[in-house]
């Protein structure tokens, strides 16, 4: 399998290449193999990136919205005609079973394409009479943007930030995740296959430093980060010092709250997807399940007995449901988490190791885990694994201060038939996402993004609008100037 790309970077509508910078191998994570291998971005590579994206950005904001929206959907619609190819690519850059990355990764980038794209020529100011007077708001873009991604949804991410940046007449410098660095470099292509200019949307590859030299830039208007809390505070510090925008779509530890009135094969359904989806991969998963003592028992038979029915495998096999995690490192980390929890006295119920026939790859079996307490680790910090944790509980009012008993909030889950519970506390939970009767569902059309900890702003929908536009106020005087003296 080689998926060598024509060179590294993607800059200023062509592909780039500066071998003086360090190499980052790029696997496959079902077998461990080199499937490509890319340099980091020196210097003069960065140079050109921003360079190339100021002044693309110059040209793209002065045409008219409906234009610049025609071309992000035409993006769309290239991405939805090679969804396949792309599936194929995503899978092989992250280890994500095919039968996930056909419908989640490239078909959701394409919709926030085709969101964006459509509300473009709707990105208005206001009118504000003034008496005789009157003043008006222009919505501006902020100019150059650096988007900086994780390694878990590289395709979806690099268009959750392209589209409402470019749609508001932004330019962006886009750095994947080393570990992912194959994605993003395809929808450059598609960008400029769509008619975008040259510079307009930039791939430069590297590690945090050349994340965190794109970030302290004095080109860089504004850095949108997908990450873990620890880098989304050093990228938050880094941008600080040139009073530049930011959005931190950041790391959870989400709740996912079962009543003893919940449909429990829904609910049941949620906690899988909500824990083993993308091989548990998802900032934010439901991976505190609390579920009430009457039913706690039936929730893990049925969830134990699903999940090893669960089909682990090759990725490329569209059967497969369950693949690799995304690196030997992350996969070490979460096997020491379930050490950790086994030390701390959580019961494993299943799975807990590699599953037979699986060491050269990354895989780790789908495990649960019974028993859990508030204060374990393993109830505390984010595993980013296939690790769900039952959490018992009583009541309303003491489920809704433990699901809030944490520095993050993200997303939280809550399974009632009851309405009127559903909706007081969901109120309650201190979380950015909730679903009542569901989970992890993020339409483009829904504003997603985390408070306490967990982030900084919102992405898709109008709110992301917000946070690639700036405001300036023009005030209208239709008399004469009065002066005290
Ligand atoms: P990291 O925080 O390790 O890295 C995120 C990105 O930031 C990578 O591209 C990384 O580069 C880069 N980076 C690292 N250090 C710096 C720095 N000092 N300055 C600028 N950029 C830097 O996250 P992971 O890639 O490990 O992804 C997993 C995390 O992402 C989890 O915590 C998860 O919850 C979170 N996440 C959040 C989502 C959300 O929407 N809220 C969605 C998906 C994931 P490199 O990798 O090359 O070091």
């Amino acid at each position: 399998m080689n998926l060598q790309p024509q060179a590294s970077h993607f800059i200023d509508g062509q592909y780039v290449e500066d071998s003086a910078g360090r190499i980052i191998e790029c696997n496959y994570p079902a077998t461990g193999e080199v499937i490509a291998q890319v340099h980091s971005a020196t210097p003069a590579v960065i140079h050109q990136a921003l360079d190339s994206a100021l002044r693309a950005q110059k040209q793209w904001a002065a045409l008219a919205p409906v234009e610049r929206g025609r071309v992000l959907r035409r993006a769309a619609e290239i991405i939805i005609a090679r969804n396949r190819e792309l599936s194929e690519l995503e899978t092989r850059d992250t280890g994500k079973p095919l039968q996930e990355t056909l419908v989640a990764d490239a078909t959701s980038g394409a919709q926030a394409l085709e969101f964006f794209g459509g509300i473009a020529p709707t990105i208005n100011g206001e009118m504000m009479p003034l008496g005789a007077d009157f003043a008006y708001t222009r919505r501006e873009p902020l100019g150059v943007c650096v988007g900086i991604g994780a390694w878990n949804y590289p395709t979806q991410i690099a268009c959750w930030k392209a589209a409402p940046a470019l749609a508001c007449g932004n330019a962006m410098v886009f750095k994947p995740s080393e570990l992912t660095p194959l994605c993003a470099l395809k929808l450059a292509e598609i960008f400029i296959e769509a008619g975008a200019p040259a510079g307009l949307f930039n791939v430069v590859q590297g590690y945090g430093d050349v994340g965190a030299a794109l970030a302290t830039d004095p080109r860089t208007a504004k850095v949108s980060l997908t990450g873990s809390v620890a880098t989304g505070r050093k990228v938050y510090a880094a941008a600080a010092d040139g009073v530049r925008h930011v959005t931190m779509e950041l790391g959870g530890k989400s709740p996912l709250i079962i009543f003893e009135d919940a449909d429990l094969d829904n609910a049941v359904s949620a906690a899988i997807n909500a824990n083993f989806y993308s091989s548990g991969q998802i900032c934010s998963n439901g991976t505190r399940v609390f579920v009430h003592e009457a039913v706690q028992k039936a929730f893990i038979a049925r969830v134990a007995e699903r999940t090893a029915r669960a089909v682990i495998g090759d990725p490329l096999d569209e059967n497969t449901q369950i693949g690799p995690l995304i690196s030997a490192a992350q996969r070490d980390k979460v096997l020491s988490y379930i050490e950790i929890g086994k030390a701390e006295g959580a019961q494993l119920v299943f799975g807990g190791a590699i599953p037979a026939g699986y060491d050269n790859g990354f895989y780790i079996e789908p495990t649960l885990f019974t028993g859990v307490t508030d204060e374990m680790r393993i109830a505390r910090e984010e595993i980013f694994g296939p690790v769900l944790s039952v959490l018992s509980f009583k009541t309303e009012a003491e489920v809704i201060a433990r699901a809030n008993g944490t520095e993050f909030g993200l997303s939280a889950g809550v399974f009632t038939q009851d309405i009127t519970r559903a909706h007081r506390t969901v109120a309650a939970l201190e979380a950015g996402t909730c679903w009542i009767n569901t989970y992890n569902l993020t339409p483009v059309e829904v504003p997603f993004g985390g408070v306490k900890h967990s982030g900084v702003g919102r992405e898709n929908a109008r709110a992301a609008i917000e946070h690639y536009t700036q405001i300036k106020s023009v005030y209208v005087a239709m008399s004469d100037v009065e002066a005290p003296f």
